[in-house]
């Protein structure tokens, strides 16, 4: 029986593991690919105290990190199902059933994808998904944002600030966003809003995006903008699909989390962008991962398990 078994090998799983471990308790990660979504990342420009990194050398620094302790890290297995109790059991997909005092959920977010050719080929190479991360690299450029809801919009604004040219693209007939948000776009000299305009093709030299396909679902004219960078913001997917009815969820399906990472189940926590944590980014999963892995530590000791 673990005292803290882990599900998910990201940012956040692995500075669980790190603060638990620390404690001299048997910890166990359960990770189908450790790493996370660093793996998928080209420059890391903003985890503070290191300048600059890529997504590999980080994800191979976090795993050399976790292995300075006793962990057992089983890479490569699935989370299929969680059962509750004085002994909480996690259930892989291979059927193997493990035991753990506390639990810590870690298991992330994936983006949606607009499914457009295109999309994959430049995926790191002018498609990007996180504003926050790679706005700076298109700074002079001309960018598009794809999605007219609350992301979408903060994100153009947030862009407008560094590109020299945003074109926002909503498939609906309307933005989705918040109304103080879509005053804000619309007094942005630097920003052009297409409404009713579905992505059919991002196009690119072979090595980097040039350009963008759209068509007008008006007309059904198809149009191209030409440009650097599209950033697709249709939504953030927590991967809690196998977590239902047994933790919390907000309406988003993320894990409903209070200030020291407990779910809505006794001794189970939960940490980084599967949760309900406000900004999704490298710095702010690890800080919460050790948070719940304190908070898991303060359970044992004061259910007398420890
Ligand atoms: P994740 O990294 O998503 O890790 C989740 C872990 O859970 C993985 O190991 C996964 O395999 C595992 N898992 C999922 N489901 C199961 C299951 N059922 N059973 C077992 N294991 C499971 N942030 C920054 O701060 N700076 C950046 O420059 C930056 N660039 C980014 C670029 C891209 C292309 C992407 C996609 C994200 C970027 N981010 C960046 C965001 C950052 O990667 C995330 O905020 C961070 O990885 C979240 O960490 P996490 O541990 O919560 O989740």
């Amino acid at each position: 029986v673990f005292d803290v078994l882990i599900v998910g090998g990201g940012p956040a799983g692995a500075a669980s593991a790190i603060y638990a471990a620390r404690k001299g308790i048997n910890t166990g990660v359960l990770a189908e690919r450790f790493g996370g979504q660093v793996l998928d990342t080209l420059a890391i420009e903003n985890f503070v105290s290191i300048k600059e990194t890529d997504g590999p050398k980080f994800a191979v620094a976090l795993e050399q990190h976790v292995k300075e302790y006793e962990v057992d890290i089983m890479n490569t297995q699935r989370a299929v199902k969680l059962v509750p109790g004085k002994v909480n059991e996690i259930h892989t997909a291979t059927g193997a059933v493990l035991k753990a005092k506390t639990v810590i959920l870690s298991t992330g977010a994936r983006w949606r994808e607009i499914n457009v050719p295109g999309e994959k080929e430049y995926r790191n190479h002018g498609v990007a998904y996180c504003p926050h991360c790679d706005g700076p690299l298109f700074k002079g450029k001309r960018v598009s944002v794809i999605g007219g809801g609350n992301s979408g919009v903060e994100a153009a604004i947030d862009l407008a600030g560094i590109v020299q040219h945003v074109t926002l693209i909503e498939f609906g007939n309307e933005l989705r966003a918040d109304a103080v948000l879509q005053r804000k776009l619309r007094s942005l000299p630097n920003v052009t809003i297409l409404m009713s305009a579905a992505t059919t093709e991002i196009h690119g030299d072979g090595k980097k995006v040039n350009g963008l396909s759209y068509k007008d679902r008006n007309t059904n004219e198809v149009h191209r903008v030409d440009l650097e960078g599209v950033f697709v913001q249709i939504g953030l997917v927590p991967n809690t699909e196998w977590l239902k009815g047994t933790v919390a969820l907000s309406k988003h399906g993320e894990i409903e989390i209070d200030a020291k990472g407990q779910t809505s189940v006794p001794g189970v926590f939960g940490a980084g962008d599967v949760t309900t944590v406000p900004y999704k980014q490298i710095v702010i999963a690890v800080g919460a991962g050790a948070t719940a892995a304190l908070s898991a530590f303060d359970h044992l000791i004061r259910s007398g398990d420890d």
